[in-house]
């Protein structure tokens, strides 16, 4: 699938869209997720323009993925949430839901969020 420039996470990153920031740095961007599903409701994303969890794995930088992964537990501790837990979904293409086509990860937490996969 084709990056699509004009998916609502892309126009988040040119600033033509505001957000809720919680967090950025040279590879990653962070904010509040505008539905949240729990007291903590972060979406974490890669500045480079991916569609999804396989093209980001696939082919971004070394640089950039680890900025990612690290940020989520920078996000959780900055947040108080590293002791009583969290949980991180990305949700890949049509079976799982994925309705924004830009990469980004769902950091929830703050509350007891349920057992997954009972
Ligand atoms: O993983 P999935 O693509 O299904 O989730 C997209 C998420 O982006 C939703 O949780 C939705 O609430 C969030 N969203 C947002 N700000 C927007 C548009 C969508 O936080 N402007």
């Amino acid at each position: 699938m084709a990056y699509d420039q004009n998916n609502i996470f892309a126009k988040i990153l040119r600033g033509e869209i505001p957000c809720e920031k919680v967090f950025e740095n040279e590879h990653v961007l962070a904010f509040n997720d505008i539905a949240r599903k729990a007291p903590v409701h972060i979406l974490i994303i890669p500045k480079g323009a991916y569609v999804s969890s396989a093209d980001f794995y696939e082919k971004a930088s070394a640089d950039e993925i680890v900025a990612l992964n690290r940020a989520i537990g920078e996000i959780a501790k900055e947040k108080g949430i590293v002791e009583s837990g969290y949980r991180v979904i990305s949700n890949h293409a049509a079976h799982a839901h994925q309705e924004v086509p830009h990469y980004h990860v769902h950091l929830l937490g703050g509350a007891d969020l349920g057992a997954c996969f009972n």
